[in-house]
């Protein structure tokens, strides 16, 4: 299932045909207004509901939430390990913890690039509609 029918729903609507109703896999109901509507639409023909749109946005909030995260796990990591390095007494450990402080650090960077490169797609889909 790709990502935009897990956004949009997967549910078969009914449609009533000359032969009477068929299931057909192509339209999703509006989650607007709940008029069938193509899988491939931009909008909903009947409310203006733009169903595109609604589905790149839920899709960048998922990604942004992902990536806000992980950088969050990444930092809070560096920051144990670099507090575990300089009060445990184990000199063993020093060398590991502190190459963990730096490699997680480190990974700090890339990641919260992305992630501000999430938010600002979302900003520009948000505004330019
Ligand atoms: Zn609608």
């Amino acid at each position: 299932m790709s990502d935009y029918q897990r956004i949009v729903g997967n549910n078969n609507v009914q449609v009533m045909g000359r032969q009477g109703p068929r299931n057909t896999r192509n339209l999703v109901g509006c989650p607007d207004c709940a008029t069938p509507i193509s899988r491939s639409a931009d909008e909903c023909r009947e409310c203006g509901y733009p169903i595109r749109r609604k589905a790149i946005e839920f899709q960048l909030e998922a990604e942004a939430e992902r990536l806000s995260a992980l950088y969050t796990y990444l930092a809070l990591g560096a920051v144990a390990a670099m507090l575990l390095g300089t009060l445990l007494p184990i000199p063993e450990l020093k060398a590991p913890l502190y190459l963990l402080f730096f490699a997680a650090g480190f990974l700090t960077l890339p990641v919260g690039k992305q992630l501000d490169a999430t938010k600002r797609q979302l900003a520009r889909i948000r505004s330019s509609f």
